[in-house]
């Protein structure tokens, strides 16, 4: 940022700083704190609703030459006026307006206004979620939020959340910075579950992977979970000490759902080698490409029935589906989990970042107990000897008030509204004959392409009948439209390519739709632009009728 001149010049001193960090007492510097909160909220707010477009037309690069200066200044160079109004009037048009009802291409979108509110009293709190003498009544009160998913996710009777909500022995689930960590630590528990230290036995967690998997004659330890798993699924297994290449990555089906005769052969297979251990099956509900939700009943009874291994479900964006009393039943045989990971920043609406992850075992996590002498002892009530994290903060406070502000009637709507936006969005693909819908959405997720006449592979064209010469072509026509809409910034789809093993590498445009002021008309907007796009700078490019 550029470093605009002072009229005066600043000065750290000690007056100034008392100032900072006690309340202010006169009604004038009251006031003043007053309006900027203002102007963050009405000011930012305000641009967020002004404009529709996604961001101003300046090329990365650009901005990249204007934040090169990485030393620290001596002396204070902005007042928090100056700071506020930087960010609003430079930084925000710069930054991307996730809030547009034009951006449809990520799991990240509009959030109520009192999430705003929400997080400023997170912050002026300042409650750490490590332990008891941080947070108090906090910790409780995170306790009961977790209660709280972890019903609408496992549905068990009163009495098991009488006796587990609040006692300190128990487990439900745990606040963690995102989905990754939510698998992560889900798959941590599993390991540590499955390669325990105990009589004759090296655990996991104590003595390592090396000693653990050699006292009990193991070579590998693998996950099974369908080709369209997260990323974030082999992370986890790089940093679980498995290695990535530990994934077996299952087929999915024509519905992009997990191939259930792929699974069971995997199964048989693995029960039949004495060397490795299938150590999880997860089930996604809600791929991240396609959203679709993998057939969670049989892979549970699966689980059951090769000899009881972890089954966890990636929720991360499906999970609220649950609050829908119309879609629920998508997510059938989720109550079967042994664990399962949500977004709180997708489909709950939260600011960025929260995550969690949930067991139906109240005593799972006790395989990744930790104590430390000085912060928290055996038998403590603290959050943190269950947790990945240390330090964190009260993301609690927020879902805990945003579930009481809406609902589960008021998400509803938003899930809804998402699930049919879907479906009309699909039906509008299919009529408009620039398009193919390549994964029809199950949930809010679609995706699809452009096909331009001349690729049809009715016509007559040699680039039409030849297969790897059509396939490439249209992979680079929709990557080359999905990179001239979003460089336009009115719009944004994001773009994909589908690897999926029976299929060559497909390139598809990805639709998500969480916004609710997303309206049928502004989804055709968004295909006008990409056949002006491709008829009026792509197409002129390519000359279809002589490729040989
Ligand atoms: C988004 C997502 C994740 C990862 O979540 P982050 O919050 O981005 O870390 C994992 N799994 C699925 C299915 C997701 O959609």
């Amino acid at each position: 940022m550029k470093e605009k001149k002072s009229r005066t010049q600043l000065v750290a001193d000690y007056d100034t700083l008392q100032r900072i960090f006690h309340r202010p007492e006169d009604e004038q510097s009251r006031n003043v704190l007053t309006k900027y909160m203002e102007q963050i909220l009405f000011g930012l707010h305000d641009f967020l609703q002004k404009h529709v477009g996604i961001t101003e037309e300046i090329p990365l690069k650009d901005l990249a030459e204007q934040f090169t200066s990485s030393k620290i200044a001596r002396t204070p160079v902005k007042k928090l006026a100056d700071v506020i109004t930087e960010i609003i009037e430079e930084i925000a048009p710069q930054a991307v307006n996730v809030s547009s009802p034009y951006f449809i291409g990520h799991m990240t979108s509009a959030i109520p206004f009192f999430m705003v509110h929400l997080s400023t009293i997170v912050a002026a709190l300042n409650q750490n979620q490590v332990k008891i003498e941080t947070s108090k009544v906090v910790s409780v009160y995170e306790r009961q939020v977790l209660a709280k998913i972890h019903r609408l996710l496992f549905n068990l009777d009163e009495s098991f959340y009488k006796t587990h909500i609040q006692k300190p022995e128990s487990a439900l689930g745990s606040f963690v910075e995102d989905g990754t960590l939510a698998n992560l630590s889900a798959l941590w528990v599993a390991r540590n579950r499955l390669l325990p230290s105990e009589s004759g036995y090296s655990g996991a967690e104590r003595d390592g992977m090396v000693r653990a998997m050699h006292d009990r004659g193991l070579k590998k330890l693998t996950i099974l979970v369908s080709e369209l798993g997260h990323y974030s699924i082999r992370k986890s297994a790089g940093v679980l000490g498995l290695g990535y290449d530990a994934i077996t990555p299952i087929p999915v089906d024509g519905e992009n759902r997990i191939d259930l005769k792929e699974l069971k052969r995997t199964l048989e297979k693995h029960q039949r080698d004495p060397e490795t251990a299938v150590m999880a099956v997860i089930g996604i509900a809600g791929t991240t490409e396609t959203g679709a939700v993998d057939p969670l009943p049989t892979m549970a009874e699966l689980c059951h029935e090769f000899g009881g291994i972890h089954f966890h479900v990636d929720a991360a964006w499906g999970g609220p589906v649950l609050l829908s009393e119309r879609y629920r039943g998508l997510l059938k045989g989720i109550e079967s989990a042994d664990s399962v990971t949500i977004d709180g920043h997708k489909q709950f609406y939260l600011p960025m970042t929260n995550g969690m992850v949930f067991f139906r075992d109240p005593q799972a996590m006790d395989a990744v107990a930790y104590n430390a002498a000085y912060i928290n002892r055996p038998g403590s009530v603290d959050l943190g000897i269950r947790s990945l994290a240390g330090s964190r903060a009260a993301n609690c406070l927020i879902l805990g008030s945003a579930l009481d502000i809406m609902g589960a009637e008021g998400y509803a709507l938003l899930i809804d509204h998402g699930i049919e936006l879907a479906r009309i969005f699909a039906k509008e693909i299919i009529a408009r004959p620039m398009f193919e819908l390549v994964t029809a959405p199950e949930l809010n997720i679609l995706t699809y392409r452009l096909v331009p006449n001349e690729l049809h592979v009715s016509q007559g064209s040699t680039a039409a009948t030849n297969k790897d010469v059509r396939l490439q072509l249209l992979n680079d026509i929709n990557i080359k439209v999905q990179r001239m809409q979003r460089e336009a910034g009115k719009s944004f789809v994001s773009r994909t390519t589908l690897r999926r093993s029976d299929q060559p590498d497909t390139v598809v445009l990805r639709v998500v739709l969480m916004n609710h002021r997303t309206t049928p008309e502004i989804l055709n907007t968004i295909l006008d632009e990409q056949e002006d796009i491709y008829l009026n700078r792509i197409a002129p490019t390519l000359s279809l009728n002589k490729i040989s």
